[in-house]
């Protein structure tokens, strides 16, 4: 079918289903249209996939990660850090809280936080006075951290974790399910369309502390109450209302709860799609001067991204155009946080996180998603295959 073959593949890619379409279908003839019984619904089957007591559905994982850190008292004076090798996001939600951000350098097997690179920055930071109130580790393409390392030094240390697991919803780490936060505080996925399953737009916080998801509820929609039990004032009415904290307006819809825990439903399926993929990719580019992305034998990686290292990184610019024109596109995860302009005028400097920038130098991500076939990975590994030769 030569029209098929001249659809271009994206690295990432939502597949929605007649059911998909239905469920959203279904609340638009309801009562109900934002946040109704379609979210505690969504927050719920999360929850029950993940083995974790709490899950505060929102908007994006932006505000997911935003109302995290508010829950966990970050504020002016407190530090955060996390990997310069992720979405901005990550990092920028330190900064609306009024807090400071810094990095932690990655290993460049997994690419994602190392915890010895943290191990000793903290070491130096408690000399200082410095230490962080919270370490946002990111798992880089579906592949959770070093996350029982990371736990240990949060006990040491004593500040709190936030895993940005926004492409790891499905991931396994030991016996660990990514989400149940036994390593951490709150866990946070996003459900935009490129990543593991999709509501359009939204993000979901999960927690094992009754204290940090009330937190978050009253911070997800302007820090409002009706809870009887909860209120400060005498209650005069069915009308009333407390606003007890600065919250904001981050509610999640019902048609996106709905669209989400439809999509749940073939959660596994999806990763079963990423994984065969990936395995095939494994084999069919093993012989190419190329680092292929490295699955440590304790975890399942949720698969999010197919991040390859060309050895030669002077080539990159030349094999990512070759991809384009063959219709492939690819894309690069992640230009470091650190430098951005935005945040080289905080200070960041070029060479401070080398191990990210070595990576990002030679990286390509290439498309990796569960409606692509095997017809479509084979013209991928034929379009990178010619222009490495
Ligand atoms: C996509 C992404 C986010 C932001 O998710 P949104 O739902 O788009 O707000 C944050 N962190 C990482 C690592 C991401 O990939």
């Amino acid at each position: 079918m030569s029209e098929k073959a001249q659809n271009i593949i994206s690295y990432g890619r939502q597949w929605i289903d007649e059911d998909d379409i239905q469920a959203v279908v279904d609340v638009l003839r309801s009562d109900f249209l934002t946040q109704g019984p379609a979210v505690p619904g969504f927050e719920q089957t999360v929850a029950a996939h993940c083995r974790v007591a709490n899950a505060v559905a929102v908007n994006s994982a932006t505000s997911a990660m935003h109302i995290a850190c508010l829950a966990l008292d970050v504020g002016p004076g407190d530090s955060v850090w996390t990997s310069p090798n992720t979405f901005v996001a990550s990092a920028n939600c330190a900064l609306y809280c009024g807090a400071t951000v810094d990095f932690v350098d990655i290993d460049l097997l997994t690419y994602n936080l190392c915890a010895k690179h943290l191990a000793k920055k903290l070491a130096e930071a408690e000399g200082l006075g410095k230490l962080p109130k919270v370490v946002i580790p990111v798992h880089f393409a579906g592949t959770p951290c070093d996350m029982a390392a990371i736990r240990d030094l949060s006990h040491r240390y004593g500040f709190s974790v936030i895993e940005d697991a926004s492409h790891a919803i499905g991931a396994h780490y030991n016996d660990s399910v990514t989400g149940d936060c036994r390593h951490s505080d709150i866990t946070v996925f996003s459900f935009h369309p490129v990543k593991i399953i999709t509501t359009a737009e939204g993000g979901i916080a999960t927690t094992n502390s009754m204290e940090l998801a009330r937190k978050m509820q009253l911070l997800r929609s302007h820090g409002i109450t009706r809870e009887p039990a909860e209120l400060k004032a005498p209650n005069v009415g069915p009308w009333y209302y407390e606003q007890q904290s600065l919250g904001f307006n981050y509610r999640m819809t019902d048609m996106q709860a709905a669209l989400g825990a439809s999509q749940m439903k073939r959660l596994q399926y999806f990763i079963e799609c990423r994984q065969q993929l990936a395995n095939r990719y494994d084999d069919l580019l093993a012989n190419l001067p190329l680092t292929l992305p490295h699955r440590p034998g304790n975890i399942r990686s949720a698969l999010h991204l197919y991040p390859v290292a060309l050895h030669d990184a002077s080539q990159r610019r030349r094999v990512f155009d070759a991809l384009r024109a063959a219709g492939i596109t690819a894309n690069v995860h992640y230009i470091p946080v650190h430098t951005q302009p935005y945040y080289q005028a905080k200070g960041f400097k070029h060479g401070d996180f080398p191990h990210a920038e070595a990576y990002y130098a030679g990286a390509i991500s290439l498309p990796l998603h569960p409606g692509m076939t095997n017809a479509d990975q084979d013209r991928v590994v034929k379009a990178i295959s010619e222009a490495l030769r």
